[in-house]
């Protein structure tokens, strides 16, 4: 015999209301979609592509230019009280900029 059991924990919040997000560089609102998640891991920021992961979250736009801000004025740092390591830092950026520049034939 089977048990089948629903989990409808979270099903509550805000049914109608489609989440958005804002993008901690250029402030623009959008949908969890248009926007990737960065989380807090330990000492370290990582990317979150799937928005599964615990611990605060800030969002970037899928775009180079938001990554880069976002870094320069260290928007993601402020957001996730963290001080980024060099490595770390170079590690978005880099991501930021294969983004937009999905052309580069290498
Ligand atoms: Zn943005």
């Amino acid at each position: 015999m089977k048990t089948l059991r629903v989990e409808n924990r979270q099903q509550q919040q805000r049914a109608r209301h489609v989440p958005e997000r804002t993008c901690i560089a250029c402030r623009r609102k959008a949908g969890k979609r248009e926007l990737i998640r960065l989380v807090r891991s330990g000492e370290a920021v990582e990317t979150d592509l799937r928005g599964k992961k615990p611990g605060r979250g800030v969002y970037l736009c899928l775009s180079s230019e938001c990554w880069e801000k976002g870094l320069k004025d260290n928007h993601i740092e402020r957001g996730l009280r963290i001080k980024l390591s060099a490595d770390n830092r170079l590690l978005l950026l880099e991501y930021g900029r294969g983004l937009t520049k999905k052309e580069s034939t290498k």
